[in-house]
């Protein structure tokens, strides 16, 4: 921090106004980041593709050699293996194979998932349940879920369920991690969000319309969105403090 600002501490003198205040109120322009991550294994996807092709392998054989043989009636002795090897083996694909994931990203914006050059975003403040099972974990949002797959994506996972315990502790009190690994600062590439969109959107504590994105404050915690005139001491949604 540069030596000539005065640092805003939490504490303020009473009577100014609420424009800058504690630990966790933000502006809208105040830099924010997230992380994106890839799928995790590409060498699990490319061993899921060179399975999948030798069982369709072992059973286009198979079944060659079961019934198309031209050259007799008796199906060639091993046929049978090499079709029920190529059903074993395609189940066991379909069931453990690293399908390519979409990349997720996971950040001050919340949780996201991108599907082509769409991101589809859920902040951590409209987060209403977090699930961990399936072989995935789970954001619900109202109308819309964001599903991270553990086997592809565990790095991604474990910050995700790391932050939600920050940020919106009261969502995740049930979540047992011991599933997932510990969040690493090294797993995904560090990306700078652009500020939110915030037109049309109402306060959360007053319901006031935000009509100009200088009156938008943000909870930098949970994301959650207030007028600058209607901050409240502590967020509505995540309890943070808002105000020194
Ligand atoms: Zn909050």
């Amino acid at each position: 921090m540069a030596a000539d600002k005065p640092t805003k501490r939490k504490r303020k003198s009473p009577g100014t106004a609420a424009d800058v205040g504690g630990a966790f109120l933000r502006q809208r322009s105040d830099p924010r980041k997230e992380r994106r991550f890839e799928n995790s294994s590409s060498v699990g996807a490319v061993l899921t593709m060179v399975g999948g092709s030798l069982a369709a392998l072992a059973l286009g054989a198979g079944v060659f050699g079961q019934w198309f043989r031209g050259d007799g009636t008796t199906p060639h002795p091993y046929a049978l293996h090499l079709l029920g090897a190529g059903v074993a083996f395609a189940i066991a694909i379909l069931l453990f194979g690293q399908w390519g994931s979409l990349p997720v990203r996971v950040g001050d914006a919340g949780v996201a998932v991108e599907r082509g050059t769409e991101v589809e975003r859920l902040g951590w403040h409209d987060v209403q349940g977090v699930l961990l099972g399936g072989g995935a974990l789970t954001f619900r949002g109202a109308g819309m879920s964001i599903v991270i797959p553990l086997r592809s994506q565990p790095e991604a996972a474990a910050r995700a369920l790391a932050e939600a315990r920050t940020r919106i502790p009261a969502r995740v009190k049930e979540i047992d991690e011991k599933a997932l690994p510990a969040p690493s600062d090294a797993a995904g590439q560090v990306l700078s969000l652009e500020p939110p969109q915030i037109a049309g959107l109402r306060c959360k504590s007053s319901d006031k319309l935000i009509s100009f994105e200088r009156d938008a404050r943000l909870c930098g915690r949970c994301g959650e969105l207030y007028h600058k005139d209607d901050v409240p001491r502590r967020c509505v949604t995540c309890d943070a403090p808002l105000l020194g």
